[in-house]
């Protein structure tokens, strides 16, 4: 759909994305999780929520489920719909990051298409991609929703490792493998890598 022609954005008298980051000690990031369903997504984006909260960086979860009950309730999960609904949380990203803030996304987000999408609109440099990787098995067995085991009833049709493939990131700028590890182990990886990234740094 064209945008409409009556719309007149204004950006250049607000305060910049710098001016907000100095105002927070942070820099601005979308740490992105993908991942298998059961891999550990969610407890990884709470963990990590509460740990930069206590070093006093603010953050902002965004999680599937969250997101589906809310902005983006009218979306099933056709192709275009999950294309469409990534669409939307990686604009939703991009006014967090505009605002300084620490973005935390939590996300099957199974093709390199459909993150590529999400890379492209929240700009490569803004783009922490996590890969949380634990094997179908160990989340087959987790079931923490017990999702798989509709999935192998036939009852989700396109559950993704079932009926539908995981594309595992090639050169993800992360790697937690969450099948052995505990939850702390995983977090304290992820956050050792993550920290020099959004560290403020006056320039
Ligand atoms: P997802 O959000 O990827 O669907 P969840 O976080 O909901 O996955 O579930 C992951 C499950 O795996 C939880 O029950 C969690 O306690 C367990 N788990 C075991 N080890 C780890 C680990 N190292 N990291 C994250 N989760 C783990």
């Amino acid at each position: 759909m064209a945008a409409p022609t009556n719309i007149h954005p204004v950006f250049n008298s607000l305060l910049t994305r710098a001016d907000k980051e100095k105002l927070l000690s942070q820099h601005a990031r979308v740490i992105w999780l993908t991942g298998l369903s059961g891999a550990g997504k969610t407890t990884i984006a709470r963990q990590f929520e509460i740990e930069l909260n206590k070093m006093g960086y603010l953050t902002q979860i965004l999680d599937g489920d969250n997101v589906r009950t809310g902005i983006n309730n009218n979306l099933g999960f056709s192709e275009d719909d999950r294309f469409e609904n990534i669409r939307r949380i990686a604009e939703v990203s991009k006014l967090f990051l505009d605002c300084g803030i620490i973005c935390i996304n939590s996300f099957i987000s199974p093709t390199k298409k459909i993150r590529q999408m999400a890379r492209d609109i929240i700009g490569n440099e803004n783009f922490i991609e996590v890969y949380v990787n634990a094997s179908l098995a160990v989340c087959e067995k987790r079931d923490t929703k017990g999702l798989y085991q509709k999935a192998r009833a036939g009852e989700i049709r396109n559950f993704t490792g079932i009926g539908a493939p995981f594309e595992p990131p090639e050169h993800p700028d992360i790697e937690l493998k969450t099948d052995t590890p505990t939850i702390a182990e995983s977090v304290a990886q992820g956050l050792e890598m993550i920290l020099p990234l959004i560290q403020y740094k006056k320039f």
